[in-house]
Parts: structure tokens; C-alpha cells; sequence
């Protein structure tokens, strides 16, 4: 119970205390999902032959499930790495790709696009990242990649569970033609805080004002957790990245946007950060209509939307990007900034 504790203490914010983990049969001895299922002692486990079965089983409804959520502990078998998708930043990098070790996140953003992917609201691990390191091997033979791993779930927000990140960064600093990317609205540096970080992974904040992660991030960290475990990583000598994504729609927008690009600046001075992605919420048609319909009352859904080439986004979204990008203080932090 006491380790649990600390869990949800250094993650920052809530995690679940998983009163089941399903345990494929595959990876019962893997240390890596041993040293999982040690955090969780008072966890019921149950043996099953493939996530799939659990994690894709028809008419469930991830809204409930995610007040209880189900840890289900699993072995990747195929399609580690993916080309990474056109709705996604890739920093002027020509070979972009991301990968998925965890599916499902510990928070639960009004707007996120995976309730309109995934039927359920329980959480995949997958054990062997060894796996997923050879596919990185073989990819980075013959090129640079640029690879995002904290895609489909918040990688560092787990870390304390884990250790996935960690492992990550220790493949990274031994393989030069890897450039990773580790995102997180987690408040959770402390748990990386101790090692060396090479240069070729990225740390990247996603930055909210308060009163939209109040408004739509339930469960992630306030903007003042984000800041610390930020400045942290800067005082470790690193240039982080901050993504100002997604642009929410929020009444006052004007004053809370403003402030908020204040707030941030004068804690963070550009030559601390490496570069800044910035861009307005928008989402495929296909996610967006399942998630309507899963959250027809969603606020974030209230504004008049539109549909332009397969994406769903705000009717003003060009305008809000400009006002935005006006809000941006100085021409030093303007330089850094990439708008979507
Ligand atoms: S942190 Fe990202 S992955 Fe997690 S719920 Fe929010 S938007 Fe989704």
C-alpha cells in the first residue's frame, strides 16, 4: 500500500490503483511484467491468452470503465514502429514515426482523440520493449529517424509503474540515428531527474492555461506542476520542447490565453527551450464522429465546428492560431515557435 502511494505521489497526479491485471500467459515470467505487478499487491490477477480479447471485447464503454480501470499486461507481437500521422508536428523531420508501448492513458482529456480510437478505457502495457528496440535497430540501419514514443498514452506520467522511459532513454544514448521524442503533461521529471539524458531525446511539455486543463484535462497536473518538473529538466541543462496543442476554445479566450502565454515566459527564457509547436484542436472525421457520439454533452464539442479535408476543427480555428501567435511575447520565443 505505501509503495502505491508513492506512485501516485511522484506521477503528479492520480493513477488507478488497478484492482485487476490481466496477465497474458506469454509474459507471466518477463521481469518486466513481474516488476509491474509487484506495484500493485492487492490486484487481482487473471491469466488470458491475448489482450485483444479483453482490450477489444464489443460493447464496452471506456466513460465507465475509466472510473475503474483495468491494467492488462501484454507482448507486442507486431507493427512496433508507425509512420507518423499528418495531423501530427514532425519538426521538419523527414523521417518521422512513432511507437505505442502503452495503449491508453492515466488521464482523461475531454478532448482526446483516443476515445474516439479504442472501445474501452482499460490500459495495454507492452512488456518487451527489447522487441521494439530491435525494430528501432533495424529501422536506423541505413538512417535517422525521428521517433515519438509517448504517443497514444502519456509514457512518463506511468514512469513510476514502468520504467518504460528510463529504458527508452538507455537505448537511446546508444544509438545515434535515433532521435526520440518523449511527451508528457505529467509533473513527473523527478523520475528521470538522476540520469544522464543524451542529446538525442527530446523532453516535450504539453502547456495548457489552468483554466482549460480545469475545464478539459481532467486528471493531468496543474500548469504550475507542469512549470516545476519543467524548470527542473532546465536546471538539468537541458532545452526542452513546449507544445501549446490543442488551442481549446474557452470562453474569455482572449484574457486566459494571454495570460497564460505571460505566466509561461516569464518562467522560461527562450535559450532554455529548443523549439515550441503550437496548434488549434482538430481530430479525423471518423474519431470525431465516435467520440460525438460516446460524449454527445462534450464542452469542448460546443463551438461551431467544421470538417475540412477528412479533419474536424473549430470554424475559427485560423483565427484563434493568430491570436495566438500575436500572444506569443517577444521575438526571440517567436523564432522557436511552429504553428499547425
Ligand atoms: S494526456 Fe494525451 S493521451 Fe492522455 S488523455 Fe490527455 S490527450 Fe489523451
Amino acid at each position: 500500500m505505501k509503495e502505491k502511494n508513492i506512485c501516485k505521489k511522484l506521477s503528479g497526479s492520480y493513477l488507478n490503483d488497478f484492482s485487476h491485471i490481466y496477465i497474458e500467459r506469454g509474459v507471466l515470467d518477463h521481469p518486466a511484467a513481474q516488476q509491474i505487478v509487484h506495484k500493485f499487491p492487492d490486484a487481482r490477477t487473471v491469466v488470458i491468452d491475448h489482450y485483444a480479447h479483453i482490450f477489444n471485447r464489443p460493447r464496452q464503454n471506456s466513460i465507465v470503465q475509466k472510473r475503474s480501470r483495468k491494467l492488462i499486461l501484454a507482448k507486442k507481437e507486431v507493427d512496433f514502429i508507425y509512420r507518423g500521422s499528418e495531423l501530427c508536428e514532425n519538426f521538419g523531420e523527414e523521417n518521422f514515426y512513432y511507437s505505442s508501448s502503452i495503449l491508453n492513458c492515466i488521464y482523461d482529456c475531454d478532448y482526446c482523440y483516443l476515445q474516439g480510437m479504442y472501445t474501452t478505457g482499460n490500459v495495454v502495457m507492452f512488456v518487451n520493449l527489447e522487441d521494439y528496440f530491435a525494430a528501432v535497430d533495424a529501422l536506423t540501419e541505413d538512417k535517422k529517424i525521428y521517433l515519438c514514443l509517448s504517443y497514444d498514452s502519456d509514457l512518463l506520467a506511468f514512469e513510476n509503474i514502468t520504467g518504460f522511459t528510463n529504458r527508452w532513454i538507455d537505448y537511446a544514448a546508444g544509438n545515434a540515428n535515433l532521435l526520440a521524442e518523449i511527451r508528457t503533461k505529467s509533473a513527473n521529471f523527478s523520475a528521470i531527474a538522476h540520469r544522464p539524458i543524451p542529446d538525442n531525446v527530446i523532453l516535450a511539455w504539453t502547456l495548457s492555461p489552468q483554466a482549460v486543463i480545469t475545464q478539459y484535462e481532467f486528471g493531468t497536473p496543474s500548469l504550475e506542476m507542469r512549470l516545476k518538473s519543467i524548470k527542473q529538466a532546465i536546471a538539468k541543462g537541458l532545452k526542452v520542447r513546449l507544445s501549446f496543442e490543442p488551442i481549446m476554445m474557452i470562453e474569455d479566450f482572449e484574457r486566459i490565453y494571454g495570460d497564460f502565454m505571460q505566466r509561461v515566459f516569464e518562467d522560461i527564457s527562450p535559450e532554455d527551450i529548443r523549439d515550441i509547436n503550437m496548434g488549434v484542436f482538430r481530430m479525423s472525421k471518423e474519431h470525431f464522429k465516435r467520440m460525438d457520439k460516446l460524449k454527445g454533452t462534450s464542452r469542448a464539442f460546443a463551438y461551431p465546428m467544421h470538417c475540412v479535408n477528412g479533419y474536424v476543427s473549430y470554424r475559427q480555428e485560423e483565427k484563434l492560431k493568430q491570436l495566438v501567435t500575436e500572444m506569443v511575447p517577444g521575438a526571440e520565443v517567436k523564432k522557436l515557435l511552429r504553428i499547425q
